[in-house]
């Protein structure tokens, strides 16, 4: 059956793009948001409110036929009131899963797939423990709520060590050893309550302080594709998920090495607007609304360059035939992402090119 209404959990820039794709579609879309001007609320209807509770929840399930979210970190009794009624998707397994790098870890290694080595963390004693099994350097990470590098901290030596047992709060945190990778990929991939499903090539992502900058596709590797799409179908069957659900990758020779997984279009699909037959945000649309999928195939090359901090001069990324630039309607903020642009074409040699300039801009 199909849906026509979808509400959707929060009004950032992922919620302006699939509110965005569902105009076509003749989706409705509406939102809830905590803030008045929201990316979203120039496209779709949105209900301002600073917290969820079970009444605005409600109100929201009797007006929609699915809800789905752009970010992980609903509180858990919101997601099991939506997915109670059967309106949620993906589900709370997927969900719960992510939003807990520890659970989500867990997860993972217990479908026999590789992530990079790992100690729980949730008292001072643990973090020295990580410094024996993990050695210098190793990462530490909060287990909720980070992104874009954000409640992360590199510990290098006993000293750093030292400093940050003397500082920490006890906050729940997983201690990761530095993966040594040859380059980053994701792979996102659509799949429908049918059980239909669709994977998009293969990306190639540059990050720097723990943020996207670039990403590349497709990324040409016929060995490494066939083993993502493996790992994903695994993933998506064990959480038995309807939408789309994106991982990113280490790449160490040849094999993968998971970092993370997101219950939800990501920023490294944002390419798919242009770049694929049809965008990873009209495909998570149709996964929930339970329609057939859309193919994801590339045409041509295509990159996809983050805005962050400030967005270039419109007249001047215009300029560029092959460049498209999408604007998230935000002030503009040190690392904050404000926009992308995506440059597309058949000849990846000039995509390349079209890419080099914009960056400097960027
Ligand atoms: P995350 O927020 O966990 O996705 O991390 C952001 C970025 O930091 C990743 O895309 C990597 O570039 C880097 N990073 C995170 N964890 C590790 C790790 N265990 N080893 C090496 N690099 C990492």
């Amino acid at each position: 059956m199909s849906k026509s209404t979808v509400g959707l959990l929060g009004g950032g820039q992922l919620a302006m793009m699939l509110a965005q794709a569902a105009v076509p579609l003749g989706i409705k879309t509406l939102c809830i948001e905590s803030q008045h001007a929201s990316p979203a609320s120039h496209y779709t209807d949105v209900w301002v409110a600073e917290t969820l509770d079970e009444a605005l929840i409600d109100k929201l399930i009797n007006t929609c036929d699915v809800i789905t979210l752009e970010n992980e970190n609903v509180a858990s009794a919101i997601a099991s009131q939506i997915e109670s009624v059967g309106k949620l998707a993906p589900g709370t397994t997927a969900l719960n899963t992510s939003a807990d790098r520890l659970v989500e870890k867990e997860f993972i290694n217990a479908q026999g797939i590789a992530t990079a080595p790992f100690v729980a963390i949730s008292h001072a004693q643990d973090l020295a423990k990580a410094a024996d099994e993990l050695g210098f350097p190793f990462l530490v990470k909060t287990r909720r709520f980070g992104y874009d590098g954000k409640g992360q901290s590199k510990i290098s030596n006993n000293e750093q060590l030292a400093t940050f047992i003397r500082d920490y709060d006890g906050s729940p945190s997983v201690a990761e050893g530095l993966v040594d990778f040859d380059c980053e990929v994701s792979l996102i991939a659509a799949r429908n309550p049918q059980g239909e499903c669709v994977y998009y090539p293969l990306v190639q992502n540059e990050h720097r302080e723990g943020i996207l900058r670039v990403s590349h596709a497709p990324h040409d590797n016929t060995l490494l594709s066939d083993k993502a799409q493996a790992l994903m179908q695994t993933l998506l069957k064990a959480l038995a998920y309807v939408g789309v659900l994106t991982i990113e990758f280490f790449v160490c020779g040849e094999t993968l090495v998971i970092n993370e997984i997101a219950p939800r279009v990501h920023n490294s699909g944002h390419w798919t607007i242009e770049g694929a037959h049809t965008s990873q945000f009209e495909n998570h649309l149709r996964a929930v609304c339970g329609l057939p999928l859309g193919s994801a195939k590339a045409k041509g090359y295509s990159a996809m360059i983050n805005c962050i901090g400030t967005l270039p001069s419109p007249s001047v990324v215009a300029d560029e035939p092959l460049a498209h630039l999408h604007d998230y309607h935000k002030s503009a903020r040190p690392n904050r992402k404000v926009g992308h642009i995506t440059v597309n074409g058949e000849d990846k040699g000039q995509v390349d090119e079209v890419t080099k300039r914009l960056r400097a801009l960027v």
